[in-house]
């Protein structure tokens, strides 16, 4: 739990901060914050020693890599059809999730799923069905793009969720904690950006508590 001074001090760097917000940077400035955070985090992660790792974390590991890729393709496709910042500033944020589970790949000796920088190619074929599919959907409508940003966030909350549940190694869990609450700040953003098309989203893989509870709460700011 965050100490009210500390709550206070997140407030106000928040309102000092006004471009923080992910529909408020433009889509050619740097984003800083995410290098110095992932700098932060390899920093974190390296002090933290190896753990043994079976299949089934490895293969989560591989999972959320490609994941993290789908959620940047798909976003990076979305402000080249739209030309809305906040796609193009929420798919530099998962290129940083992208950059951050490599790191564990890397450390864990675990081959790469990304062997292409290519939109829209992955390794897992239902990923690629994924991209087609909510890229289609997206097409239709900002509106709908902005379901689709939801629709991946609410995915992404899940997968993370259910893959930090049977995992021990204390810096796995440090880079999924992380990217969770990446995801439940830009499944704000996207939620707001519904709202204010007047449109509604109802989660379809996390519960209704909890996403009540995400989008009811103000965006998290640094690293836990
Ligand atoms: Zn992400
Ligand atoms: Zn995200």
């Amino acid at each position: 739990m965050k100490t009210l001074p500390v709550l206070l001090l997140l407030l106000g760097s928040l309102a000092a901060a006004g471009c923080a917000d992910d529909a408020a940077v433009g889509p050619q400035s740097q984003n800083p914050d995410d290098t110095e955070q992932l700098e932060m985090l390899t920093t974190s992660i390296n002090a933290i020693a190896l753990s043994s790792i079976n299949d089934t974390v490895i293969a989560g590991l591989r999972h959320m890599r490609e994941e993290e890729k789908l959620a940047r393709d798909v976003y990076q496709y979305f402000f080249e059809k739209y030309g809305t910042n906040i796609f193009g500033n929420i798919a530099r944020s998962e290129a940083t999730h992208m950059a951050a589970v490599k790191v564990l790949l890397d450390r864990y000796g675990v081959t790469d799923p990304v062997t292409s920088d290519v939109r829209g190619a992955f390794v897992d074929p239902k990923m690629t069905a994924l991209y087609t599919q909510l890229t289609g959907a997206g097409a239709k409508s900002l509106l709908d793009a902005f379901i689709v940003g939801a629709t991946i966030e609410d995915l992404d909350i899940k997968d993370l969720m259910d893959l930090s549940a049977g995992i021990a190694a204390q810096d796995i869990l440090l880079v999924y904690g992380n990217l969770t609450k990446g995801s439940r700040n830009h499944l704000r953003s996207f939620h707001a950006q519904i709202l204010a098309a007047n449109g509604a989203y109802q989660p379809q893989f996390i519960s209704k508590a909890l996403f009540d509870s995400i989008v009811g709460s103000a965006r998290e700011r640094g690293r836990r």
